[in-house]
């Protein structure tokens, strides 16, 4: 075996970005090696890359699927993980390098603060994570002397591209954003949209619960609060524009009014791969540009009016403290309500928005205070839902 392999984790090895992950490992097997893997229920799944991966650990978080798994074939030198330890167990193990956080949701921060404790490299997707609690996220990283490595499309764009200056030269940064399927389409046009249309990406292929996002341009929201702890920049510092594309992943503008951007076709191997081999580049699995087949590059100012929950994302990276957790996690409960056939599309951001607004905010809150919150948001939207059953004109 190589020693300078470099050991990962997956935490979510079976949604899209896990087996993108799996990818970029298939393709690289000189320099990185699948150590762990995690599923919450797919528990056939993460056994047969278990299989073909030859991993170390294979944890299971959902208690069912962990019963069903018990019993099963393991590789030769695989341990089965379940219960309360099993991804603290994993990431803890001093033979990992990275771990990749690719769990959907809230239910990623846990793995993430465990891999920060344990003062490993944490290649984070899951942007719910710095959205719910940025500060004592970043806070815990300095503390370990952990690094955080963004695997987010945009913010891996920003971070390379932020290497030609000091952070002192940043003027701002503009994310950019494909406009989802319903780009263009007005606010009136959206009162209906099913959860089918709203499933069809026209650029990326991905999870559902970011799908809808990126519908709703909540995904966006969700960005420019993740960009701001990331990069410890202001609020208004954060721009975004729409790119139907998705060719151009961001840019960075510095002070002397250069910009420079990361440009590659919409495949999220290539972000992954840099987290993972950072600070080197090779060649991998993700797609090239083709340059005889490229015509133009257009971008669109977002419509604020259509997709409101643009506008919550300028709020929360504004006033910080508890509003990210509040967003998160009534956005969350919003999408699987939209998802179950409950509630309608532009009551995303609506329900979102008066969570928000009536929520205790404190400036400097723990993450035991965070946790609760998460909680509350999702009650408050379950008992909005309610009301709204009961009055539907509101
Ligand atoms: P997905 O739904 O395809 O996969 C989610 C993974 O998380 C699965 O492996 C699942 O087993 C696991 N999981 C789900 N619920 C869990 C729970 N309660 N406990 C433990 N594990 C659980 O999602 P995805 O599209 O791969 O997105 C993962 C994360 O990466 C999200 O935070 C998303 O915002 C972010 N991200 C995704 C993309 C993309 O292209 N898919 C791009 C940028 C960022
Ligand atoms: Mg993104």
């Amino acid at each position: 075996m190589n020693a300078s392999r470099r050991r990962v984790v997956i935490l979510g090895s079976t949604g899209s970005i896990g087996t993108s992950c799996l990818k970029v490992i298939d393709c690289l097997p000189e320099r990185l090696q699948a150590y762990g893997l995690s599923a919450h229920s797919r528990w056939q799944e993460v056994l047969e890359q278990a299989h073909r991966h030859q991993s170390r650990y294979v944890a299971i978080t959902d208690p069912r699927a962990a019963a069903a798994m018990r019993g099963n074939t393991l590789p030769p030198g695989t341990r089965f993980l379940d219960g309360e330890d099993a991804i603290a167990t994993m990431v803890r193990d001093p033979e990992v390098d990275v771990v990749l956080t690719a769990i959907v949701g809230s239910a990623g921060l846990t793995g993430t603060w465990l891999a920060l404790d344990a003062g490993k490299t944490v290649a984070v997707a899951n942007k719910e994570t710095l959205v719910m609690a940025g500060p004592l996220v970043m806070e815990l990283a300095a503390r370990r002397n952990a690094r955080i490595l963004p695997v987010d499309s945009e913010h891996s764009a920003i971070f390379q591209a932020m290497q030609a200056g000091q952070p002192r030269e940043i003027e701002r940064i503009v994310l950019t954003a494909s406009g989802g399927p319903f780009r263009g389409s007005k606010r009136s046009e959206l009162a209906d949209v099913t959860p089918e249309q709203a499933l069809k990406h026209p650029t990326w292929n991905m999870g559902r619960k970011i799908t809808i996002d990126s519908a709703t341009l909540m995904n966006k929201a969700l960005e420019m609060i993740e960009a701001r702890w990331l990069f410890n920049l202001r609020a208004d510092q954060i721009q975004v524009i729409i790119h139907p594309e998705s060719i151009i992943h961001s840019f960075v503008e510095f002070t002397d009014g250069s910009i420079l951007a990361q440009l590659s076709p919409p495949d999220m191997c290539l972000p992954i791969q840099y987290a993972l081999t950072y600070p080197e580049r090779v060649s991998g699995p993700a797609r090239r540009l083709s340059w005889s087949e490229l015509r133009s590059l257009n971008f669109e100012q977002p419509d604020l009016e259509a997709f409101p929950a643009l506008q919550l994302g300028y709020e929360v990276a504004r006033r910080g403290g508890t509003c990210g957790a509040v967003l998160n996690a009534a956005n969350e409960a919003a999408v699987s309500a939209f998802l179950g056939g409950e509630l309608s599309f532009l009551d995303i951001p609506r329900v979102c928005r008066e969570v928000m607004d009536h929520h205790h905010y404190s400036e400097r809150p723990t993450l035991s205070e965070l946790n609760a919150l998460d909680r509350w948001s999702r009650q408050e939207v379950l008992r909005w839902i309610t009301a709204k059953a009961y009055n539907p004109s509101r």
